[in-house]
């Protein structure tokens, strides 16, 4: 399987160096090493187009680190990923020279490409100013940034408007920032303002007005697309919440129309029911223990910080519910949350000193009681650990297969993991980390048939190398770097879950990095052959005026 998308065929790859220097019939030829991949798949290494393992949050306990355990990155190079693409969500290290320096200081696994920061080079130009829209002066000066980045090896810019401080940038300082890319032929890789009814930062008891949707935020994309010509990408797309799933019907059919009209628009997704800040859900508001300094962070992708303030939630819980307009305006409060992290069956309890709540939902634990779920969320708190927020750790699942499956299915969704550098030590984290491009071929390909193996491996490999710019990874193609996954079709695997996350995946037999292998007979070789990649200097930006898409009309 080419990466091209077409059916599998027979063939033999010859490796020599870093770079395939064949790909067809070598029966008579013999070589140093002889992988027999007879009734395996081989396939381009794995591209994962939205990581966070490079970048400035998990960096340094990433390709950054000290521990050469991680810099390996056995939980990426074991599920096929050959090339991260780092620096998400609007964050890069800055200058983007001086991350280069830094991660090139030591040898890390997985090929590393660099993107521009929005929200990083908005902090450098606003300081802390930036809860406000940028005056021309600064967007003008923000975009000179990005060139510069541009110039010093980044391959596009990614943005975080759903976070702190991008939230606050309008759709023009964008289009001037992304503009800057295009004639590097770069790409813009977009967490949109909004990824369900409203953004994570909403609360309906603190914002008054109507927050900004999925919808409107795949629209500014569109529109970030049409304006620049630059190839955009709506990435970890999703449709998150109970009452906003089956979002995906409509929000496909804006990026198809889009398409149509000469927009360059993808996506990319994680093939779980579960997002990142699921990992830290907190049904009870955070206004409820602001009086008492905030308490300490939950559990999740993140660890918390130490301190040894240790604020008593559960007697500020109390104050609330003994004013009774407050206690009206609370119980709002949790029922929106609980329905955004996906209703009360789908609101897990992932860690609580009591061990009879761990593995049960908020739903079960409230039927149980004969409560309803809000008083259960309550429960939670004044029974739980009164040091933490929400009092035990909780996970929502707030996605569903009735939108997993149809953004799977579609040929310009790309396979990413959203996911970092992690060992075993780390504790609870999200199963994408270590699951996420088995599982699109195991379970969305092969168990469920939402799309063929073939188009999964090319969601993996040859579209995000185009949506990139490579043009030497992303295929199976003499002439073409050596980054090769050799799977077992029957047995591929994901075996992470919520409650058991650090598993590795079964299946993924071999894989190549630059002609070397970092997973050999199964196992990680701890090998660390990455490269930090740069722009292939021959590649022409190519942006068509708006009307000139070839698909105008077709029917799907
Ligand atoms: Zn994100």
């Amino acid at each position: 399987m080419d990466g091209s998308g077409n059916p599998w065929r027979y063939a033999d790859i010859a490796i020599l160096g870093d770079r395939i220097v064949g790909v067809g019939n070598f029966a008579s030829a013999s070589a140093r090493r002889v992988i027999d991949a007879t009734g395996k798949v081989v396939a381009p290494g794995f591209i994962d187009i939205h990581s966070h393992a490079a970048g400035p949050n998990y960096g340094r306990r990433g390709l950054r680190s000290d521990d050469p355990r991680r810099r390996a990155a056995p939980n990426l190079v074991m599920q096929g990923i050959t090339t991260v693409v780092g620096n998400q969500d609007g964050r890069s290290m800055w200058p983007i020279a001086e991350q280069r320096d830094l991660l090139q200081a030591n040898a890390f696994g997985p090929n590393v490409i660099l993107m521009v920061g929005h929200g990083t080079v908005r902090r450098e130009v606003m300081g802390d100013d930036f809860r406000r829209p940028a005056t021309d002066e600064e967007i003008r000066r923000m975009a000179e940034m990005v060139r510069q980045g541009m110039n010093e090896g980044a391959m596009g810019m990614t943005a975080g408007l759903e976070y702190a401080p991008g939230r606050w940038s309008e759709t023009k300082e964008v289009i001037a920032m992304v503009a800057e890319i295009v004639p590097f032929n770069g790409a813009y890789v977009s967490h949109e303002r909004s990824e369900g009814a409203d953004p994570m930062w909403y609360w309906p008891s603190e914002f008054a007005g109507r927050p900004p949707s999925l919808m409107d935020a795949v629209m500014e994309t569109i529109e970030i697309g049409e304006a620049t010509g630059a190839r955009v990408v709506a990435s970890h797309i999703k449709a998150k919440g109970a009452n906003y799933w089956g979002a995906s019907r409509t929000v496909i059919r804006m990026i198809n129309e889009a398409r149509d009209r000469g927009v360059q628009i993808y996506a990319d997704q994680y093939p779980y029911a579960t997002t990142g800040s699921d990992g830290s859900t907190v049904m009870i508001p955070r206004w409820v223990f602001r009086a008492t300094g905030g308490g300490q962070r939950t559990t999740g992708d993140r660890q918390p910080p130490t301190g040894d303030r240790r604020p008593d939630l559960a007697a500020a819980l109390r104050a609330v519910l003994e004013d009774d307009s407050l206690a009206v305006v609370l119980r709002a409060d949790i029922e929106h949350e609980i329905n955004r992290r996906g209703g009360p069956m789908r609101v897990m309890i992932m860690e609580a000193d009591n061990a009879d709540w761990v593995g049960k939902s908020v739903g079960e634990l409230a039927a149980a009681r004969g409560i309803t779920p809000v008083d259960m969320a309550i429960a939670l708190q004044l029974e739980g650990n009164p040091n933490r927020r929400g009092g035990v750790g909780t996970r929502g699942l707030s996605l569903s297969e009735y939108d997993i499956e149809p953004y799977a299915a579609e040929e310009w969704t790309m396979t990413a993991t959203d996911g970092w550098v992690t060992l075993p030590e780390d504790g609870l984290t999200h199963p994408r980390v270590y699951g996420t491009f088995p599982r699109k071929i195991a379970y969305y390909a092969k168990e469920r048939g939402v799309l063929s193996v073939e188009a999964a491996i090319r969601s993996s490999s040859s579209l995000p190398a185009e949506v990139m710019g490579l043009t030497d990874r992303g295929w199976l193609r003499e002439g073409y770097k050596a980054d090769v996954v050799v799977f077992d079709l029957e047995t591929i695997k994901d075996k992470a879950t919520i409650f058991e996350p650090h598993q590795y995946s079964d299946g993924i037999e071999f894989v190549l990095i630059n002609g070397r292998f970092v997973v050999d007979g199964g196992e990680p070789t701890w090998a660390m052959p990455g490269r930090v990649l740069v722009r292939d200097e021959t590649t022409a930006s190519s942006t068509g005026p708006a009307g000139t898409s070839p698909l105008q009309g077709v029917r799907r």
